[in-house]
């Protein structure tokens, strides 16, 4: 499926042409996407008197392949991904980052990845925080769920791995700090994780910044980590809590809601210790419907809030946003 039209084709185009820049690069970048951008990258809501900003980073349209879902084939990807109406000529695994503004206070939930360090659709975090009206200089905390690629990248330049928020605090969790920089580890990663470990274990011991929890603590006003291990060793998830409302910031417990509310049980590839991810993912999502809360979610559909069901032994998901 080509999501992109003749007319915004041409449209862009003439766009290209109109800011001066070389048509043939626009074209080309145009093309590499078949996932139409959301119309505005940024969407702002409330729960009770936190602002919450989602802002748009981008897709991975990722290949299918036979390794990504281990308990799940190709084919019943496809289902699961055309029963919620969605392309089955890829995965779309789009990525939102959430800033939270407490108090007039910025924290930012993870970093996005960075342009041109994930995938050449993503990288757009940047951009889409400038129309939102929010300067990255402002932000003096930043809470980390995880050291994946997509969650991280952002911290860092691309080449010289300097720090992008060099005076924000960044908070994590101590198992997840622990886990990637103990000596030995990348020894240990699978091939594909090793350049990863290599670039954490190369950068983040310089950095002075970071405090790492333990535990499930009150990070900032209305703001309490949730240990959520199973993605990674210390994967953490985020609850919002302002006078009746709350909001569970799930990061990548529920992953792909297409795939996994109605497949609580599949263990991915992007789930490091399978069986543990599948038991957070269906307490998380319990609890989160038993205590009626909204939930977003890094690879949720933008803006990426949403609510979760019962459906018989697994769940529905609604987006509530849009
Ligand atoms: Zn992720």
């Amino acid at each position: 499926m080509l999501g992109l039209s003749r007319r915004s084709f041409l449209a862009s185009s003439a766009l290209a042409a109109a800011a001066g820049l070389d048509a043939r690069v626009m074209i080309s970048s145009a093309f590499a996407q078949n996932t139409a951008e959301p119309a505005k990258g940024y969407y702002k809501y409330n729960v009770g008197a936190i602002q919450v900003t989602a802002l748009y980073d981008g897709i991975w349209e990722k290949p299918h392949d036979p390794g990504f879902i281990k308990n799940a084939s190709v084919e019943e990807t496809k289902e699961a991904l055309a029963r919620a109406s969605l392309t089955t000529d890829f995965v779309p695994i789009p990525l939102t980052v959430v800033v939270l503004t407490i108090n007039g206070r910025h924290v930012l939930i993870d970093s996005g990845s960075g342009g041109g360090q994930w995938q050449p659709t993503a990288g757009k975090l940047a951009r889409n925080m400038a129309a939102a009206g929010l300067d990255p200089r402002e932000v003096k905390t930043i809470l980390i769920s995880h050291f994946h690629p997509d969650h991280i990248f952002g911290l860092m330049e691309k080449g010289t791995n300097k720090p992008t928020f060099p005076d924000a605090e960044l908070i994590v969790t101590s198992t997840e700090y622990k886990w990637w920089t103990e000596p030995g580890r990348v020894e240990k990663l699978p091939e594909a994780r090793k350049a990863l470990g290599q670039r954490i274990q190369s950068v983040f011991p310089q950095w002075k910044n970071f405090t790492l929890v333990e535990g499930e603590k009150e990070v900032a006003p209305g703001l309490r980590l949730i240990n959520a291990p199973g993605h990674t060793p210390g994967h953490a998830a985020y609850l919002v809590a302002s006078g009746n409302h709350q909001l569970m910031i799930s990061n990548d417990t529920a992953y792909v809601p297409a795939l996994l509310a109605p497949h609580p049980e599949w263990q991915g590839a992007y789930d490091q210790d399978g069986p543990l991810a599948v038991a957070t993912r269906k307490a998380l999502i319990e609890r989160v419907i038993a205590e009626k809360m909204m939930v977003c979610g890094a690879h949720f559909p933008f803006p990426g809030a949403g609510v979760f069901q019962k459906d018989g032994t697994a769940f529905a998901f609604t987006p509530v946003l849009a």
